[in-house]
């Protein structure tokens, strides 16, 4: 069977001002989403006319031409979303699993569920994929010898899991868990209720931020979280730099080293080394216009009309430079976003990580664990919800473990199902 990569979308158009979060935001939701799309920078009054017949302060840029052929006006990701026909309501009344988060853990857990026959609804708040949909090279998952992308990987994921029969109810936040009767009643952003059985959540890490003054008012305008996988191509000659040491910093280098005149990588530790796999560490080493800055860390940033340029700290003598620069690529690694677990019995570790299976001390007085038999595996503090994926304690942070894991999960989830 031959597998289309992209979703079944012709091409959108987005247009909008080079420095503009909301056009980055669009753009990086559609690249993840393995949506075809072009892109025009429009930044002068002249261009604007040419397009539209006005000037840039009365147009209402970012524009979006959908294939339709409607156009949207500074449209929000969710309502790009709701327009291509991907914002759906619950068909049923109760299922037997919600899997909170469509990244790797969850979509796996989906194709496994719906294909064992559970009733299963995944909501996702944003792209389908994850953490993965960032990557524009994923070389290490068992079966793709020459790579994939982390966008391909989870489209195929996505169209399998749907094939099965599981529900994606896309642009939603699980906010609020309740447990009433031995069913959970999730209330999503939108007010909406699901009931079910049971619970995986793979809710994955959100980026970790640099912490420094102003960064907020750079986002999308200079400064990204991610490798940017979206705006590689807008590098083109660039000098662009990239924070962190990692593999998903590694490969953020590689991909935008293709466009940019210059990579810089600034890592806060003395060697790469030790934080990067020796098949990236090797290509980044070689690649003629990636530099690696060791014993460095970004204090400041700058730049009147979106990124002008950064302050960089040599981290062992505290010497103070400036680098011009319109591009920063933040890959320091994440968080889990498990606040939500605030005032519940779900037991966490002190980063928010989810305690699960034999890792829970059950004997502990603050492990609230009400049955006889000891928790399943995957299972948190809360008989019948699981985690999976890099939201749990002590995960390996990689695509195959959250693979793995989402199977794993729904093997309990029929054990569990089976006691009730
Ligand atoms: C740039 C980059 C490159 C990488 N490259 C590799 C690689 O080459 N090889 C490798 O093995 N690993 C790689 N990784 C790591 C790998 O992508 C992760 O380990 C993996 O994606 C974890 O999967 P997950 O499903 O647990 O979580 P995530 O991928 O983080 O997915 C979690 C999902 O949950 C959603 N979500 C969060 N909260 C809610 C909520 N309340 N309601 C609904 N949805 C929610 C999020 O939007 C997200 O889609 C890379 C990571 C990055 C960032």
């Amino acid at each position: 069977m031959s597998v289309q990569l992209t979703h079944s979308i012709d091409l959108v158009r987005v247009y909008g001002r080079s420095q503009c979060r909301r056009a980055f935001e669009i753009r990086d939701f559609l690249s993840r989403s393995v949506v075809h799309y072009s892109w025009t920078a429009v930044d002068t009054d002249l261009a604007c006319t040419d397009l539209f017949g006005l000037p840039l302060a009365q147009a209402d840029l970012p524009i979006v031409d959908l294939p339709d052929g409607t156009r949207l006006y500074s449209p929000s990701v969710a309502e790009i979303a709701r327009r291509l026909g991907w914002v759906n309501a619950p068909k049923l009344a109760e299922y037997d699993l919600t899997i909170y988060g469509a990244g790797p853990a969850g979509l796996s857990a989906a194709v496994y569920a719906a294909s064992e026959g559970l009733s299963v609804a995944v909501l996702e708040r944003e792209a389908v994929g994850g953490q993965a949909g960032y990557s524009s090279l994923i070389e290490n998952y068992l079966g793709f010898p020459g790579g994939i992308s982390g966008g391909e990987l989870a489209e195929r994921a996505r169209q399998q899991a749907v094939t099965f029969g599981a529900e994606l109810l896309q642009m939603r936040d699980g906010l609020q868990a309740r447990f009433i009767d031995g069913r959970v009643h999730t209330t999503l952003s939108d007010g909406t209720t699901i009931v079910s059985c049971a619970t995986v959540c793979a809710t994955g890490v959100e980026w970790r931020r640099l912490g420094l003054e102003y960064e907020d008012t750079y986002i999308g305008r200079g400064l990204f979280y991610g490798a940017g996988t979206s705006e590689a191509p807008t590098c083109d000659e660039l000098d662009v730099y990239v924070v962190g040491g990692g593999n998903s910093a590694g490969q953020a280098a590689m991909n935008l080293s293709a466009y940019a005149r210059r990579v810089t990588m600034l890592v806060r530790g003395t060697s790469l080394a030790s934080t990067l796999s020796t098949y990236l560490a090797e290509r980044v080493v070689e690649q003629p216009n990636i530099a690696i800055r060791t014993n460095t860390r970004v204090v400041g940033l700058d730049g009147d009309n979106g990124l002008a340029a950064i302050h960089l700290e040599d981290t062992r003598t505290g010497e103070k430079e400036t680098a011009t620069t319109e591009r920063l690529f933040v890959c320091i690694g994440g968080d889990p976003a498990t606040e939500w677990a605030e005032g519940t019995k779900t037991v966490r570790d002190s980063h928010g990580f989810l305690v699960t299976g034999p890792d829970l001390d059950t004997t502990s007085p603050s492990t609230p664990w009400p049955l006889q038999r000891d928790p399943f595996y995957l299972e948190t503090s809360i008989p019948g919800s699981f985690a999976a994926g890099d939201v749990r304690r002590n995960s390996v942070k990689r695509v195959a473990s959250a693979v793995g894991e989402g199977a794993m999960a729904v093997t309990f989830v029929h054990r569990y199902l089976a006691t009730t």
